[in-house]
């Protein structure tokens, strides 16, 4: 089973990807895929498009959009929901130590990472930063 993770802006500019990589790493999680892109507006705002009516949206967008970010396919048997439980809560702050966003995160906003909510998002969240013909060729 895969899901889309995304080292957010503020840990890659903090020289922290590796260090998130290598939690994920020993969690278990096989890096399936990963690129590295600077998000446009256009693709940040599609992506969190579910939070548009938010008070939140133009923040995240400017954020997610401010720097680089680490696009990966992670796969695990239960990739979505442990890696739920892997990153932590939203706001590091109520995040479980060890977490990824307990480690790493500096505020709710600025929180490190993302993962996929669902299998269903997980779906569509690959296939929004890596095209299917891609995954294949590692297997090829
Ligand atoms: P993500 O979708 O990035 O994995 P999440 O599922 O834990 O995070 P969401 O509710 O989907 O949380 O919010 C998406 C992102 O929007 C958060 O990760 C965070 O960067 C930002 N965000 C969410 N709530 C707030 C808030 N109250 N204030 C500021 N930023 C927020
Ligand atoms: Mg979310």
């Amino acid at each position: 089973m895969q899901t889309l993770a995304i080292i957010k802006p503020d840990a890659v500019g903090a020289g922290k990807t590796g260090q998130v990589l290598s939690v994920l790493e020993q969690k278990g999680f096989k890096v399936r895929a990963a690129r590295l892109v600077r998000l446009s507006r256009v693709e940040a705002e599609a992506f969190y498009e579910v939070h548009r009516e938010r008070p939140f949206y133009a923040p995240l967008v400017a954020f997610m959009t401010s720097g680089p970010c680490l696009t990966m396919v992670l796969e695990h048997p239960d990739a979505v929901a442990y890696l739920r439980d892997v990153i932590g809560a939203t706001d590091p702050a109520q995040a479980a130590p060890g977490t990824v966003r307990r480690l790493y995160a500096e505020s709710k906003e600025r929180n490190a990472i993302h993962a996929s909510d669902s299998p269903e998002n997980a779906v569509r969240e690959v296939a929004f930063f890596f095209p299917e013909a891609e995954l294949r060729k590692l297997d090829g």
